[in-house]
């Protein structure tokens, strides 16, 4: 499901936690994980995180795990099980549709909820058109008519989009995310998340990140909205998590669910020339830096690059990022790198990362000539004539003063944005 909040509040996650308490009222069971599946970062109608939300349910068999709690008691996930009868199902789908509706921020602008369900997994490609393109809601509809698929929405059929890709995401590159909720009542209020707790977890669990920025100390976990969310801890293994949720130290948590997710994998980015990028879509490419970068008010640092084809593309590094203006701004003419961003309506490419491949020599600064007789400073007998000694009269040739060169400032290798400023589906790095 997707769009079934706003601005204002609400969260699709927390609504798809309803439906897992709706399925344990009514005996069906969670098989797998449910997926919290992160698409185009660059569609300019998402309301925060562009996230849309799936769960697979039927009749779970072998041992249960526990992947969450609500209302005090567990939520178990089986790794097996069957389909639901065709009428069980159909009375699911229906009472979920309407659970779904009551939650969701109806009647506020841009809350258009939209649910999908399907018995066999929906064509992948739903999900890498939803994640790296444009869709047109048309085209959704045709694929889910093909796959005999079964939906409801309310207002604009746009929701469908992400419903549909979360279904179809092929979760081979996975990452976690454990959530935990906010009793009603202290919704709006400020967070209470204890810091030390959660760079504690993070120190103990290695597999844990964006936990904190290094460079502010600032704690990552909680969003900043009006939303039911308290803390989001993401991993990159299950495990971890489970066992670093009841070491953090916070107000009460309502329920809490662990989410499979493809935060953190980069799936939105494809490599294509910046020429065949369309607006509001990201590439990765290999260019060479054609300018010298311009630092631009408010530190923002723009880079003109040549990309294989000889296209001259416009770059900026924002200053949010911190590290990429840092980097772009000590880059020379003729050096190689590999970058990766994306784009609104204009062609500006909005730098997301950065690869120095290749870096051209550095010149020094042009030395002042003295002379080696009686160390007076020479001076220049015009462009190309080279040096004469005011004092003892020898001359020098041009190349005397050369500038020494110097080994390039920056290490090759990757540089990403500051902890803080990264996307949800920006590719993992190191935390500097
Ligand atoms: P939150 O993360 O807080 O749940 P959100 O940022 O996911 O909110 P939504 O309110 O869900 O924002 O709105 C995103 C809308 O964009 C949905 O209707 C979704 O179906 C649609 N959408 C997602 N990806 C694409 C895409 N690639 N092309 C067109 N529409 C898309």
């Amino acid at each position: 499901m997707d769009d079934t909040d706003s601005r204002r509040g609400g969260c699709t996650t927390w609504v798809l936690t309803e439906l897992l308490s709706l399925a344990r009222e009514t005996g069906v069971d969670l098989l797998g994980e449910p997926r919290l599946v992160r698409l185009n970062p660059n569609i300019p109608w998402k309301t925060r995180g562009n996230g849309a939300l799936a769960a697979h349910f039927g009749v779970g068999s072998g041992p249960g795990r526990t992947v969450g709690s609500i209302g005090g008691r567990p939520v178990r996930s089986y790794a097996r099980g069957r389909p639901l009868s065709p009428l069980r199902a159909e009375r699911f789908r229906e009472a979920a549709w309407q659970r779904v509706l009551e939650r969701s921020e109806r009647g506020s602008a841009g809350t258009d909820p939209a649910m999908v369900a399907a018995e066999r997994p929906l064509p992948t490609e739903l999900y890498w058109q939803a994640v790296r393109e444009v869709v047109p809601v048309g085209s959704t509809l045709n694929a889910l008519r093909r796959a005999g698929a079964w939906w409801r929405t309310d207002g604009d059929p746009r929701g469908l989009i992400g419903a549909s890709a979360a279904i179809a995401w092929p979760a081979r590159r996975v990452t976690w995310e454990l959530t935990a909720y906010r009793t009603e009542p202290r919704i709006g209020l400020r967070r209470v998340v204890d810091a030390d707790s959660v760079r504690t977890v993070a120190a103990a669990h290695p597999s844990l990140f964006l936990c904190e920025d290094p460079r502010t100390r600032r704690i990552l976990v909680s969003p900043h909205t009006n939303c039911p969310v308290l803390y989001g801890l993401r991993s990159t293994r299950p495990g971890p998590l489970l066992r670093a949720r009841s070491s953090v130290r916070s107000e009460p948590v309502d329920r809490w669910v662990l989410f499979r997710t493809n935060q953190g994998t980069g799936d939105h980015l494809v490599s294509r020339s910046p020429r065949d990028l369309g607006p509001f879509r990201a590439a990765r490419f290999a260019a060479t830096v054609a300018s010298p970068p311009e630092v631009r008010r408010g530190g923002h640092v723009a880079l003109h690059v040549v990309d294989e084809a000889g296209g001259r593309v416009e770059c900026v590094a924002f200053e949010p990022t911190k590290t990429l203006p840092r980097v772009a701004q000590q880059l020379a003419p003729g050096d190689r790198v590999q970058l990766w961003g994306s784009r609104g309506d204009d062609p500006v490419v909005r730098l997301e990362g950065i690869r120095l491949v290749r870096l051209v020599p550095r010149a020094g600064r042009r030395r002042s000539l003295r002379c080696p007789e009686c160390g007076t400073t020479a001076g220049s007998l015009g462009s190309s004539k080279g040096y004469r000694c005011p004092a003892c009269h020898r001359r020098f040739p041009p190349e005397a003063s050369r500038r020494p060169r110097l080994e390039p400032p920056l290490r090759l290798g990757d540089y990403h944005p500051t902890p803080s400023a990264r996307r949800h589906l920006a590719p993992r790095g190191p935390e500097p």
